[in-house]
């Protein structure tokens, strides 16, 4: 299979290239460098079946593939709200651009939408039939809305082009190649506690999300590409649901039970709980994530302690 990743340096297109020139895959990396690094790619980019292209989706581009991951965006909150509008733009235009690569080459392009689409759900857990409470206008919007356009675009190209189309909406995921200054919850916590410093926690901590190892879902992300499912949506994710303050008490754990941590003002439209139901894909392809989270924090932890010693 020739793959284009676009977003490829960021953490999970990292880890998915790396996975898919395993398997054996040819893949062409398009990535601006805004929230990726080369350094991610460090693995893969000797290899004679991978190509890297420093580019920005936003500018329409042409390759001859079979599959397009279409992952460029930026997902962490402040770096997604530090340029909204052309976090916006990339969802939107870079959408089309995929959807255009798709539309000409017959390639199936599968779109990482997120469980940001539903907002700050009213219907908890959350499956693919809730139509979500999204604040049209609030600082998250660019980021929300962005991927509601983007998995509308798909629909109507598949309607009225017959262009091959899947979208997956990604629940949170955490692992290796994340950045230490990412900003999301899991990587600021470990990087805090490795620095000895206290552990942030928006609010009083009690908002909850459901956390994915980043192997197990990429395992539901290549499964959804598959032609024998739909178009989707698919929830993929970890429906292991926390509070943020059991996860800052885990990671105190296993880091050093003598940290304290400190509550931050929690950031605007911070939805109130968040947990996939993934009934859907794992009825139609067996899928369900395994790796449970104390182990899937150990892996991130050491990776954190390598990267920043
Ligand atoms: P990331 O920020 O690590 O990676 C995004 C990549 O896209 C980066 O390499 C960045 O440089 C690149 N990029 C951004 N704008 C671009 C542009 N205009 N042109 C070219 N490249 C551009 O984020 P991630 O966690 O790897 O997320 C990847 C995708 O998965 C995103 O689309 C995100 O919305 C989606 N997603 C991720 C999660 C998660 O928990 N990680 C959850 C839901 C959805
Ligand atoms: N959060 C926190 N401390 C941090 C970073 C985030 O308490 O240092 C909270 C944040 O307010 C949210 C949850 O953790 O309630 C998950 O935040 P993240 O940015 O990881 O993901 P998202 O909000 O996009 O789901």
């Amino acid at each position: 299979m020739r793959i284009l990743i676009t977003g490829g340096a960021g953490f999970l297109g990292s880890n998915l290239a790396e996975l898919l020139i395993a398997r054996g895959d040819s893949v062409i990396v398009i990535d601006d460098l805004s929230t990726g690094r080369k350094q991610n790619l460090q693995g893969v980019v000797a290899n004679e079946n991978f190509t890297f292209v420093e580019a920005d989706v936003c500018e329409p581009y042409y390759f001859e593939v079979d599959q397009i991951y279409n992952l460029a965006c930026p997902a962490s909150p402040p770096y997604y709200q530090r340029d909204p509008i052309k976090t916006t733009m990339t969802c939107v235009l870079g959408m089309k651009h995929a959807l255009d690569l798709a539309q000409q080459t017959g390639a199936t392009v599968l779109q990482a939408s997120t469980s940001e689409v539903y907002g700050d759900p009213a219907r908890h857990p959350q499956n693919e039939s809730y139509r979500g409470n999204v604040n049209p206008i609030g600082p998250r919007s660019c980021y929300d809305e962005g991927k509601r356009v983007a998995e509308s675009l798909c629909f109507d190209y598949q309607r009225h082009h017959g262009t091959k189309i899947k979208v997956a909406r990604i629940f949170n995921t955490y692992g290796p190649k994340m950045r230490a200054d990412d900003g999301r919850v899991i990587s600021n916590m470990i990087v805090a506690a490795l620095n000895s410093e206290p552990l942030t926690v928006y609010g009083d901590g009690s908002q909850t999300r459901s956390f994915c190892y980043v192997d197990d879902l990429l395992g539901g992300l290549t499964a959804v590409m598959n032609d024998t499912l739909t178009s989707g949506p698919y929830n993929v994710g970890n429906p292991d649901e926390r509070t943020v303050l059991d996860v800052a008490e885990i990671i105190r754990q296993c880091l050093d039970g003598a940290l304290t941590i400190t509550h931050l003002d929690l950031p605007v439209d911070d939805p109130r709980q968040r947990c996939p139901d993934i009934t859907r894909l794992s009825n139609e392809t067996g899928w369900i994530p395994t790796r449970d989270f104390a182990a899937g924090l150990g892996e991130t932890i050491t990776y954190f302690e390598q990267k920043i010693g």
